[in-house]
């Protein structure tokens, strides 16, 4: 029997999502990794749990994660009915459609019939009358906008999602979006792109962008999927994501050259008395148009030391100018594809 921390809400900082009345964690949680059938649910629980009581409101699933796929819904509708079943008020969950989900045409990609096919399967995977955010997961080059927005606006509509957000658009498919949904009377709550040390492609355009649009920013793989911890420093451990084969981090994207800049991050982080995994994510929330950084973990440990980065989350200029030399593109963003959609 689990029952929340009654000081959950005592330190987590809550950042309003853009213009809207919404507030997100400054740290929310994702249930890619380790939240299939394929892992522990026992293990699952223990993070939902720590996280849930250290404040982390926010859960951000989407209908592929698992393995297999849409397993991390299920599991994740199981651990709500068995601890949290009275605790939906307090809990921002967002679920997503875009990427390969069941055969045939209709199974991926932003389709009309896909997004809403999809939503409902969400939903019952967990358990919900609705989610709070649902997103666009990518860009589809071969739809309308207008029929992928429509599709949004129809989730809305119905009630099934609260608010709805886009996933690695470009800078320029962002604003299109956001005026097709303008024009029908509904708000883009939030953009949810990759950002991090290795991987800066939203600070070109897309920030200014959100900024302008008054959309929130939600931040996924702010570590470089563990890559900006302490844990590839030596050899590559088994047990990590690097570690396992097919996952989504090719030990190919531990290069030479990243690695020289991830130890010389890690020497930062220690003058700043931080670890590095935590001087990551405070790194990305300097930025005034960023809500939340979207971490990934496999362990409860994981997640209270990167919540801790919320004790050290100022940069001195020579600080910042000391990590730029070594905060450089290190060619590992998965998702360029989307986003190179101009
Ligand atoms: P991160 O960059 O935070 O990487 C998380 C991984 O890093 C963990 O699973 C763990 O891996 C390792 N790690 C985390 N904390 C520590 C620590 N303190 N010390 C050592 N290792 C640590 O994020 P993810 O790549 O997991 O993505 C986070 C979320 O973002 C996803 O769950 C999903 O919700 C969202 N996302 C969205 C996408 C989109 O297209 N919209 C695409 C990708 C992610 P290990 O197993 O090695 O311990």
């Amino acid at each position: 029997m689990y029952t929340p921390s009654e000081h959950r809400y005592d330190t987590m900082l809550y950042n309003y999502c853009g213009t809207s009345g919404l507030k997100l964690p400054a740290v929310s949680l994702g249930l890619w990794h380790n939240f299939g059938d394929i892992t522990s649910l026992a293990n699952a629980r223990a993070m939902i749990h720590t996280a849930f009581d250290l404040g982390i409101t926010h859960f951000d699933l989407a209908n592929n994660y698992g393995p297999p796929a849409g397993s991390a819904e299920s599991n994740f509708g199981k651990i709500l009915a068995q601890d949290l079943g009275g605790y939906r008020d307090e809990l921002l969950i967002s679920t997503k459609a875009g990427y390969d989900m069941w055969s045939g045409p209709y199974g991926e990609w932003g389709s009309r019939k896909y997004l809403l096919a999809s939503l409902d399967q969400s939903l019952k995977r967990m358990g919900l009358e609705y989610v709070d955010i649902f997103y666009s997961h990518r860009f589809d080059p071969n739809t309308p906008l207008e029929e992928t927005m429509g599709a949004l606006e129809t989730a809305y509509r119905q009630g099934k999602a609260l608010y709805v957000g886009l996933s690695s658009y470009s800078a320029k498919k962002t604003r299109q979006a956001h005026d097709i949904l303008k024009a029908r009377g509904v708000p883009v709550l939030i953009h949810q792109p990759s950002y991090s040390m290795l991987n800066r492609w939203v600070e070109e355009s897309l920030l200014d962008t959100l900024g302008e649009l008054g959309i929130g920013t939600i931040c996924f793989s702010p570590l470089a999927q563990g890559m900006l911890t302490d844990k590839y420093l030596g050899a590559i451990p088994e047990e990590s994501r690097a570690g396992k084969e097919g996952t989504s981090l090719s030990k190919a994207l531990l290069t030479e050259e990243n690695l020289k800049r991830i130890k010389a991050l890690n020497e930062i982080a220690r003058t700043r008395k931080q670890s590095l995994a935590q001087m990551a994510l405070s790194w990305v929330l300097r930025r005034k148009e960023i809500t939340s950084v979207l971490i990934g973990a496999s362990s409860p440990e994981q997640i209270k030391e990167n919540v801790g980065a919320l004790d050290h989350l100022i940069f001195t200029d020579d600080e910042l100018k000391e990590i730029d030399k070594y905060a450089q593109d290190g060619n590992i963003n998965l998702w360029a594809r989307s986003s190179d959609e101009k």
